[in-house]
C-alpha cells in the first residue's frame, strides 16, 4: 500500500489511543515503517528522532543488536507458553535478574509476578494489597492512598488511584474510593494516616517524578518520608516504577535515590527496551508468605493474564538487562545529563513563551506559559517538531523529552535544538541569537 491508501485506511478502521479522532485525517501523522538507534522512519523515508522513546519504553534504541538476537532465537525455541501450572527458562532467569537489580535496603523484593503492562501491573499490586489484608483478617484495610496527579494506567482499578480529572473524573461512579493526597505534603499525609490509617491497605505512588501529570517533581526526601509514614501507620507501600525504572531518573529505578524498598513495586514500559508488551509486579517475601496455604483455605492469588511472562517479551526484557551491564548504560548517561541540562538551559529556557523546565535524569517536562485550551499548544510544538525532524510528545501544555539513554551527544543536541525551533514556530516567539539551532 502507497503512504495515501494507509492513511485512508487508518482514518477508516482505526480508533487510536489519547487521541480526538475528529481533525486527526488532517494532521497527517507519519506511519512508521523502520527504525534504528535512535532513529525512526516513515513510509516515505522520512526520518524522525524519537525523542520519547516510543512511549517511555525504548531504552536502547530500536533494532539493538543484542536485543535483536535474542528474540528471534526464543522464536526458534517457542513463541508462547502458558505460566499458569507451567513455567519456562526466560521467566526464571528474568526474575532472578530483576530481583538482583531491585532497589535493597531495609527490606527486599524477592517475587516477581509477571503482566502484560503498567495498568495491570498496578491493579495486581492494589489486588495482592487488598487480599493480604483480608488473609490476615484486618478486612477493615480496604482503601488505597494515591497522589493528586497520579497516573497509574486505564484499568478501572489503575484508574481509581488516579488523580488527573482530565483523564478519571469522568469514570468516578465506576471506580472504588481512595484518599487523595497532595504530592509532597508529609504534614497532610500524617493526618490522613492517623485519622484512617487503620482502613487503608496501602499508598501508592509514583517515586521522584509524576510523569503523566506533566513531569511533577517530589521534593528531596519526600519518598523517604512516605516510606517512614507507612511503616509508622502499618500501611503497605506500593511503587509505580512504570516511567521511572531502568534507568529513566539516572539510576537503575528511582526509589534508590532515596534508599527506599517499596512492599510492592511495579515495572512495566523500558523492561523489554520497548521491544514486547512485558509487566511485573515485585513482592517482598512477606506479601508472598501471607498467600501460602492449603488449597482449601482459598488463600490462592486468583490472578493471571494469558499473555502472562511470555518467552519472547522475557527473552527481549533479559537481553535489556544485559546491555544495562554490556554497555554500561547508566555510567554512560552522566555526560549526557550534564550535556541535556546545558542544552535546556542555553536554548530552551531563554525563550518567552517557556514558563518552566523540570528535568530529573532523562525525564524532562517543557512547560510553556498559558495559552487557550483551543489552541492546543502543547499539540501545535509537537507539530512542529515533526516537520523538523522530531517526535516528541505533549501532556498538555508540557512538552516531553524522554529519548533513549542509548541516545549520542550530536543526536541529543540535535533534539534540543528542533525543540527549541518548534516551540517558537509554533508559540510565535524569536530565538535569541545567542541559541544554536539545528
Ligand atoms: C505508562 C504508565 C502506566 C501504565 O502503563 P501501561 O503499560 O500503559 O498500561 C502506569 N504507571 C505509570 C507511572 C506510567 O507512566
Amino acid at each position: 500500500m502507497t503512504t495515501a491508501e494507509l492513511r485512508a485506511a487508518d482514518r477508516d478502521v482505526l480508533w487510536h489511543p489519547f487521541t480526538q479522532q475528529q481533525g486527526w485525517s488532517a494532521e497527517d501523522a507519519p506511519i512508521i515503517e523502520r527504525g534504528e538507534g535512535c532513529t525512526l522512519w516513515d513510509t516515505d523515508g522520512v526520518a524522525y528522532l524519537d525523542g520519547v522513546s516510543s512511549l517511555w519504553c525504548t531504552v536502547h534504541g530500536h533494532r539493538h543488536p543484542a536485543i535483536d538476537a535474542a528474540v528471534k532465537a526464543q522464536v526458534d525455541r517457542v513463541a508462547h507458553s502458558t505460566m499458569l501450572g507451567l513455567s519456562h527458562p526466560g521467566a526464571i532467569e528474568l526474575a532472578s535478574r530483576l530481583l538482583a537489580v531491585a532497589p535493597r535496603g531495609d527490606r527486599e523484593l524477592t517475587r516477581v509476578f509477571y503482566s502484560d503492562n503498567g495498568s495491570t501491573a498496578n491493579e495486581i499490586a492494589l489486588k495482592m494489597a487488598f487480599q493480604w489484608w483480608k488473609i490476615r483478617g484486618e478486612e477493615q484495610r480496604t482503601k488505597f492512598v494515591y497522589l493528586d496527579m497520579s497516573y497509574h494506567g486505564d484499568t478501572i482499578g489503575s484508574v481509581s488511584v488516579g488523580g488527573i480529572d482530565l483523564f478519571h473524573s469522568m469514570f468516578r461512579p465506576m471506580l472504588f474510593d481512595g484518599i487523595r493526597v497532595s504530592p509532597g505534603d508529609v504534614d497532610g499525609l500524617e493526618r490522613v494516616l492517623r485519622e484512617s490509617g487503620d482502613t487503608v491497605a496501602a499508598l501508592i505512588m509514583e517515586p521522584l517524578v509524576q510523569g503523566a501529570a506533566g513531569m511533577i517533581m517530589h521534593p528531596e526526601g519526600y519518598l523517604r518520608a512516605v516510606r517512614e509514614l507507612c511503616d509508622k501507620y502499618g500501611v503497605l507501600m506500593i511503587c509505580d516504577e512504570v516511567a521511572t525504572g531502568f534507568g529513566r531518573t539516572g539510576t537503575m529505578f528511582a526509589c534508590e535515590q532515596e534508599g527506599v524498598v517499596p512492599d510492592l513495586m511495579s515495572v512495566a514500559k523500558g523492561l523489554t527496551g520497548g521491544y514486547l508488551p512485558l509487566a511485573a509486579t515485585l513482592a517482598t517475601e512477606r506479601i508472598f508468605a501471607g498467600f501460602l496455604g492449603r488449597f482449601e483455605e482459598f488463600r490462592t492469588f486468583f490472578h493471571g493474564h494469558t499473555y502472562t511472562g511470555n518467552p519472547l517479551a522475557c527473552a527481549a526484557a533479559i537481553a535489556t538487562l544485559e546491555v544495562f551491564e554490556a554497555e554500561d548504560t547508566l555510567g554512560a548517561l552522566a555526560p549526557k545529563l550534564e550535556l541535556l541540562e546545558t542544552l535546556l538551559e542555553e536554548s530552551v529556557a531563554p525563550l518567552a513563551s517557556v514558563r518552566e523546565i523540570r528535568r530529573r535524569g532523562f525525564m524532562v517536562g517543557i512547560e510553556l506559559v498559558d495559552f487557550p485550551v483551543e489552541a492546543r499548544m502543547g499539540h501545535q510544538v509537537t507539530l512542529a517538531a515533526r516537520e523538523r525532524g522530531a517526535i516528541v510528545r505533549p501532556l498538555g501544555d508540557v512538552i516531553v523529552l524522554m529519548p533513549p539513554l542509548s541516545i549520542g551527544a550530536d543526536e541529543l543536541r540535535r533534539l534540543v535544538a528542533i525543540t527549541t525551533e518548534a516551540i517558537a514556530a509554533a508559540t510565535g516567539v524569536a530565538v535569541p541569537e545567542s541559541v544554536c539551532t539545528a
